[in-house]
């Protein structure tokens, strides 16, 4: 009989639970912190039992913040949260942090879409910049002696926002935003695609160096 290799313990928390989010960080981390087996020691919030954390924040980064140092706080492990949304340049920079519950009720992709398509029908193509915008958190536990290290860094991806849906693929607005310098809307990219120019992508590699350092420290 062969005894089985326990798996390693988790070291890095990612305070979501989308699958999609924790597959693309564990992609990023990939080959990037000699000795981390990134499919069993990069785990989400559910893996090691975190609390859900209410996004009381006024900012994306500020949102992001009280996540990471939640989860960090509770697990003690070293923690990474994202918040992020879409900015209209006519709204002055709405829906904002209220993009996921623009039309009342939260994670109502539809009719989220839908409302803020008929607030902006009037408005000239010119004047229809938007930007998805990302905030990305790091926490590092504190010890006995002092506080824990933060570390937040933005990611954007700016484009103009569509008269109608277009695509199948992707989440939230997705189909309405057209990317600088492409004819698609971000629901007609692969995921490849979007990850390589998207907000969170961005986000997340600003944050590397970071999240590198805090787990060689460990
Ligand atoms: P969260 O930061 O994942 O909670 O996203 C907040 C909300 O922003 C989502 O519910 C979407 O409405 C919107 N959003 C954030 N990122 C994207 C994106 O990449 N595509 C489309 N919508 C997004």
């Amino acid at each position: 009989m062969t005894a089985s290799v326990p798996a390693p313990a988790p070291v890095l928390v990612l305070a979501t639970h989308n699958k999609g989010k924790l597959r693309e960080l564990r992609e990023l981390l990939r080959g990037q912190v000699p000795g981390l087996d990134v499919d069993t020691q990069v785990v989400d919030a559910a893996a090691v039992g975190a609390p859900d954390v209410a996004e009381t924040g006024v900012t994306f980064a500020e949102n992001s913040l009280l996540k990471a140092r939640a989860v960090a706080r509770a697990t003690g492990l070293v923690a990474i949260a994202d918040d992020s949304g879409l900015a209209v340049d006519v709204l002055g920079g709405a829906p904002g942090i209220f993009s996921a519950r623009w039309a009342g009720r939260h994670g109502d992709d539809a009719a989220n879409l839908r409302l803020l398509l008929d607030q902006l029908a009037d408005v000239p193509d010119e004047y229809r910049g938007a930007a998805f915008v990302c905030a990305a958190a790091l926490a590092v536990p504190g010890s006995a002696q002092g506080q824990g290290r933060e570390v937040v860094e933005y990611g954007q991806l700016e484009g103009t926002l569509l008269r109608e849906p277009r695509g199948a693929g992707g989440f939230g607005y997705d189909p309405v935003l057209q990317p600088t310098g492409l004819d698609r809307s971000c629901a007609e990219l692969s995921p490849g695609e979007k990850n390589a120019i998207s907000h969170r992508g961005h986000a997340f590699r600003a944050l590397l160096p970071a999240i590198v350092e805090a787990l060689a420290g460990r």
